[in-house]
Formats: structure tokens, sequence, C-alpha cells
């Protein structure tokens, strides 16, 4: 089969679920049995979104291959088999530099180089690039319609439907219909200017997915359908779920992907949606309960640590529990004098990665009260960091130890930079990045738990356990557990005598998914588990409870 293309689009405005929505088409194409693969292209001028602070773009996702990219590729892992690299993900910046670069070496010598048709004809040669060995690629178009710099993206998806044939290209467009409550009705005009505004750049949308908050009626879709002259078993209710595993099932509902494999003339087997329903059945209703605590610098923006609050879900789903999380910011830890009530909620407390000094002795002190009291604790990349730095100095007794990222003229530096990171002075890509191998310690912790020796996770991080400590730390009882196949690197340190102590310099919840839940949340969500029932709190939810207050789960996502 000749590989065809889906391209979504945005209207009205951000965060209706975009990446969401790309990633649940996906996993309904990939249940018909059709190879797929996914894109997104970034409007932003930053190379990558690596030089982002969470607040600007959210969480940066790390690929196998090193590449730091935008968070809806997590998503696109999550809900997919397809693996995601380099080429999954564009920016403006990108693009520009692909083509000035080729501009300075004589490429187009002799010639004006233009948006029309230099950068276009780029953006379409990094499509194309991906739609090698797939039936189908799915390209989300970051933004939102309207914005001028998303234009040449739009430009160069128009021309695309001429360039592959008009049966082998789908164009969706997300909006918002919204419900009024002063008119007691949903409302399709933000919805018709969008889908104009698209006309007006050539591009027809052949479906609609409509963002609402109850289901569109017959009467709804057919003005909708006459009005952006979209048939009516085209216009799509994307109605508000209560987990966004559910995103899939309710497209699904609503006949999108019959719709989409219409449109693109594809003839498939069912899906098979068995699995997603499993998972969505296991996370609305599970049988037990449990409380962890994610004490870090960004949660007053949830969107930093996506991956990890998805990963923690997965761990809830392996064990049949509903995971609360409890973010507590690290900057209030320190100056909260009460600060060990924020603590006492948690059956488990998880400080995860990031960057720069502020907030960082609060999460110290969480880690301190979780190491005294024996709750199950886990440090991800900074997390761990912080841990090694906290045993330093209150077991080890090494006053002043920290990272040399916070204390250049610390006494005991026992997290350090590499020599060959000491070379590097540009900031963007030059982070140890992507899939390293490491080799577990038999019998250790992160051995039981992934049930094998060797394993390869993704990192994001300049600095490292410094091996000039690894001795005096060994010696009071940190376990260095898991250790780069030369063994310059600690990757995984452990407290052995604790109930669940593990830091790993690595990001393990960029691979977990809810189909497969990683090994280390899984483990981690069993220790919460059995610290709860340990401090006599009820972990089994009662059956009737169950189904009510799953409408109230703190980290539902309206997808
Ligand atoms: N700031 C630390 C480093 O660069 C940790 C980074 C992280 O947690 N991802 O090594």
């Amino acid at each position: 089969m000749k590989t065809k293309f889906i391209f979504i689009t945005g209207g009205v405005l951000s965060s209706l679920g975009k990446g969401l929505a790309a990633a649940s088409i996906g996993a309904l194409l990939e249940s018909r049995g059709l190879r797929i693969t996914l894109q997104k292209l970034d409007p932003y001028i930053n190379v990558d979104p690596g030089t982002m602070n969470p607040f600007q773009h959210g969480e940066v996702f790390v690929t196998d291959d090193g590449a730091e990219t935008d968070l809806d590729l997590g998503h696109y892992e999550r809900y997919t088999e397809a693996p995601m690299s380099k080429k999954n993900n564009y920016t403006t910046g990108q693009i520009y530099y692909n083509v000035i670069r080729k501009e300075r070496r004589g490429d187009y010598l002799g010639g004006t180089v233009q948006v029309i048709p230099h950068i276009t004809d780029e953006i379409k040669r990094c499509i194309l690039e991906v739609a090698e060995g797939v039936d189908l690629v799915i390209v989300e178009i970051g933004g939102t319609v309207g914005d001028i710099e998303g234009l040449p993206f739009l430009e160069a998806i128009r021309q695309f439907r001429a360039d592959v044939g008009k049966e082998n290209v789908c164009y969706i467009h997300l909006t918002l219909v919204p419900y009024i409550s002063t008119a007691g009705e949903l409302k399709t005009k933000p919805t018709q200017h969008s889908v104009k505004e698209l006309r007006a750049i050539g591009i027809q949308p052949d479906i609609l997915l409509c963002r609402t908050d109850r289901y569109l009626s017959p009467e709804l879709k057919a003005k909708i359908s006459l009005f952006c002259n979209i048939p009516p078993d085209a216009v799509i209710t994307a109605k508000d779920v209560e987990t966004i595993y559910e995103v899939p099932l309710v497209f699904h509902k609503e006949g999108l992907d019959e719709k989409i494999v219409e449109v693109l003339n594809i003839w498939t087997r069912a899906p098979v949606l068995t699995e997603w329903e499993r998972i969505v059945e296991k996370i609305k209703n599970p049988s037990r309960i449990s409380n962890v605590a994610i004490v870090g610098k960004y949660v007053h923006l949830k969107e930093s640590y996506k991956s990890l609050s998805e990963a923690l879900i997965h761990g809830g789903i392996a064990n049949d529990c509903r995971v609360n999380l409890l973010y507590i910011d690290s900057e209030e830890l320190e100056r909260d004098e009460n600060w060990h009530a924020k603590l006492g909620e948690a059956d488990a407390i998880l400080v995860p990665g990031g960057f720069g000094h502020r907030g960082i002795e609060g999460k110290i002190r969480a880690i301190q009260y979780a190491r005294e009291r024996d709750i199950p604790f886990f440090g991800i990349c900074l997390g761990m960091q912080l841990a090694v730095i906290e045993f330093a100095r209150n077991v080890c007794g090494l006053q002043g130890a920290n990272s040399s990222e916070f204390d250049p003229q610390s006494p005991h530096p026992v997290i350090d930079l590499m020599p060959e990171q000491k070379e590097v002075h540009e900031k963007g890509g030059t982070m140890r990045l992507g899939s390293y191998p490491c080799n577990l310690m038999k019998g250790t912790l992160a051995h039981r738990a992934y049930g094998r020796t060797s394993i390869a996770e993704r990192h994001r991080h300049r600095y490292e356990l410094n091996n000039v400590y690894r001795e005096v730390l060994t010696s009071r009882g940190m376990r260095l557990s898991g250790l780069s196949p030369d063994n310059r690197l600690v990757e995984i340190v452990e407290l052995p005598d604790k109930r669940w102590f593990l830091g790993c310099q690595f990001h393990p919840e960029f691979k977990s998914r809810p189909r497969d839940p990683h090994p280390l949340f899984a483990s981690f969500i069993e220790a919460a588990l059995s610290y709860r029932a340990f401090r006599g709190l009820e972990v089994e939810i009662p059956t009737a409870a169950a189904s009510s207050s799953s409408r109230t789960r703190p980290d539902a996502v309206n997808a």
C-alpha cells in the first residue's frame, strides 16, 4: 500500500488536546492492523524545546536517539508502538537551520531563497522522511490556525495533497464547541470561523473533531456540516473524558477511525480495542488506593511532569491501584515551618528531575524525611543526585557536600561534571542525551524490579556521581546497583536497609506505557501500597465508593 498521510490542525484556541487526539488516532489505526508513525511540526523558532524552561513549554520528552522533543511525542509513544526519534519532531528553527545550511553550502546557487518554495519544500522533505516503511503518517501541526508563524507549515501541507494525490491525504481539524451556560446552548460560531480561516489558505478539512463537554446532537452536527462544508458523519464529538486513555474509545464510538479509512480508501480489519478498555476500567475502578508526593519546582504546571505522572498512573494500573498525586512545591517546603504535615499524607515520596538551584534544599529536606522515616523514596535524575548529597551530608558526615551545579566551591562535590562535559560551552543539545545501557547488580532492588541484569534507559543531564566518593558512600551503606557497562558511571543507587529507596540517573518515565507499565514504577507503587498498609491506613477502596470517587480523581485530565 502507498503511504497515506493525515494532517491534524487546531483551531480556536490551544490546549484542546491535539496531541492526545493525534496519539489516539494512531492507536485506533494501529488497532486496525495498520503500520503507523507520528510527527509533530512546531512553529516556534527554538531548534528544539531543550532550551526552554518547563513553564514555557511543559516537559521536554527525550527519545532513544537523544532528541529533546515536544511532550506530544511522549503521548505518541504511550499510545502506539511507533518508536519516536529526531525525525519525528521538527520546529521552524530546525527547518530554517537546514535551509540556511544548504544555502551556505551553495545548494541553491544563483537563486533567491524564499519561504515558498524553499522552506515549504524542506517541510515536505521532513514529512516524507518518516514515511518509509509505514502505511500511514499522522502529522500534527503545533499552534492554532491563524498564527502567523504557522503559515509555512499549513502551506506545505496544502501543497502536499497535490504532490501525493487526493486519495492519500486526510485533513483533520480540531476545534472547540463551547457550552454557554447563560444561553443553555452549545455554540458553533468559533468552529465556523476557524474552518473559514483554514479554507482561506486553501485547506478544506475532511473531518472535524469538536471538543465539547457533551455529545453533539444530530441537529448540531447537521448545522456544523452545512456551514463548514463537511459531511455530517465527519463531524465528530471529542468529548471531555475522565482519563486520557478513554479518548481512543470515545473517538471509535463516534466513528472516527471508520471515517478516516473511508476518506483514505483503505481496507482494514476491525479494530481490537480490548486492551484500551481494560486500561480504562482499571483506572476508573481500581480496588486500591495510595498517595504519592511529588516534590518539585514545577508543580504549578502539571504539564512539566507529564511522562512522570503518566508513569505513576501506569504503576497504579499494574497494582490495581488509584495513585493520588500530591504535588508539593519544594520552595514552599523550605519556607513552611509546618513542612512535615505536607509530607505526612504521602505513602511514598518522589523527587523528579530538574535544573538550577531553586528549591534544592527543600527537596533534600524531603529526602532526609523519607530516609529517616523509612518511607518509600524514588529519586529521578536530579532526585537521585540530591539523594546522594543528602546521604553524603547526613550519613557520611561530609559537610557542605553538594553538586558543583549548585555550589561550584563545595568542599565535597559528590555530584560533578565528567571531563567531557567540562569542555562543553553551548547549551543546546549538549547534555548526556538518549538511551544508554546499564548493568544491574544481582540481588538488588533494581534487579528484582526489572527481572534482568542489563537494561537501557534514557538520559538528560550534565552532572554525574563523582567517582572519588564511591568508596565513602558504599562504606556507609549506599549500594551502587546500576553501572554503565564500562563501570565509569553510576546509574542507580539504593539504600538496601530501607523498604524502598532508589535513585536513578536516567528518566525511566519516558519508557513507561499504559499497556506496559515500567518495572520501577510498578515496584514503587507496590511499595507505597505496602507502606500504607503498614501505617494502618485503608488500602482497599470500598466497592460502592470506588465508582463514585473516581469522578473526583485529583489527577483527572480532560483530553
Ligand atoms: N541538573 C542535573 C544535571 O544536569 C539533573 C538534570 C535532570 O534532572 N534531568 O545533571
